[in-house]
């Protein structure tokens, strides 16, 4: 079901320095994500999503708020979206939330980071330009799985492989900085050599500049349970090896994770393919602070 809510913050700062997506800031538009993911984390009990699969919320409120909160920001870092939710997702294409925050963020002179798994954003190429012009703009697509129909089976409310990288490549050849995030790789079903060879290939055909990878899932509390849930319906009789393997822990590495990491790094260094994302150094709001000074 999709409901209206009306948001307190928006912006999250980021803990730390991520020097893995370069986030200075979190955005999320809405809760829950209709991409219905069968290995998605949101669903775990730390994020408190309650019906994480079946309901969409929309902070209505998004924009007006964002819009504030971008104004007093006294550090103008990158703004990352797409890791609760996809910004892309579906409704998006007739909320436009996603649309609204990057005007807002191109309007404030912000850095973005998109990570998404849909075209969608194609829609969008205008701005990203404008953003990317001004400060910095990268598109991350996640992809999995280089085999269209396991990507369908997987993460069933969003474009297959094959769409995301032809996105990657518009976005590319517009000159916008474009990469893969090669995560999560599922054990027993995606770890193998092969799909990495061929993703790590594909991208480097649509014109990634980076691939960002990890070999293996999380597990947690309820992302497990409905992962297991899953599996029993699509790949009968892998859910013993699951629990054999990994029994009740967080963290699930594919089988061979070493290797599978050998096979990334090499190809990514034949292609010329960056192992890490180039990212925006935050810095200073001058414009924030000129306007605080008639308070001093
Ligand atoms: S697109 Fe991302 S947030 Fe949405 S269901 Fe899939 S993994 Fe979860």
């Amino acid at each position: 079901m999709i409901k209206e809510i009306q948001a307190k913050t928006l912006l999250a700062r980021v803990k730390g320095s991520d020097d893995c997506f370069g986030l200075y800031y979190n955005l999320n538009l809405y809760r829950g994500c209709q991409h219905q993911c069968i290995y998605c984390d949101s669903r775990s009990e730390c994020y408190q999503i309650e019906d994480f699969d079946h309901d969409v919320l929309i902070k209505v409120n998004a924009i007006e708020l964002l819009r504030r909160e971008l104004a007093g920001k006294r550090v103008i870092g990158t703004i990352g979206t797409g890791s609760m939710n996809d910004p892309y997702m579906p409704l998006e294409a007739e909320v436009r939330l996603t649309r609204r925050a990057l005007e807002a963020i191109a309007a404030f002179g912000f850095p973005v980071h998109i990570i998404t798994k849909s075209d969608l954003v194609l829609r969008d190429i205008d701005l990203l330009e404008e953003i990317g012009r001004k400060t910095y703009a990268a598109v991350t697509f996640t992809v999995t799985t280089a085999d269209d129909p396991l990507s369908k089976r997987l993460e069933p409310g969003a474009p297959v492989s094959s769409r995301r990288l032809a996105a990657l490549q518009t976005l590319s050849q517009h000159g916008i900085l474009t990469g893969v995030t090669l995560m999560p790789v599922l054990p027993f079903i995606e770890d193998t050599e092969d799909n990495i060879h061929a993703i790590v290939s594909l991208a480097h055909t649509a014109g990634a500049k980076y691939i960002l990878p990890a070999f293996g899932m999380t597990l947690r509390d309820r992302q497990r349970l409905y992962y297991y849930k899953k599996l029993d319906v699509l790949f009968p009789g892998l859910r013993p090896r699951y629990e054999q393997a990994f029994g009740e822990r967080y963290s699930a590495p594919a089988r061979n994770a070493r290797r599978l990491g050998q096979i990334y790094y090499e190809s990514c260094t034949n292609f010329g393919i960056a192992t890490k994302m180039p990212v925006f150094t935050p810095k200073r709001n001058f414009h924030e602070e000129k306007n605080q000074l008639p308070l001093f």
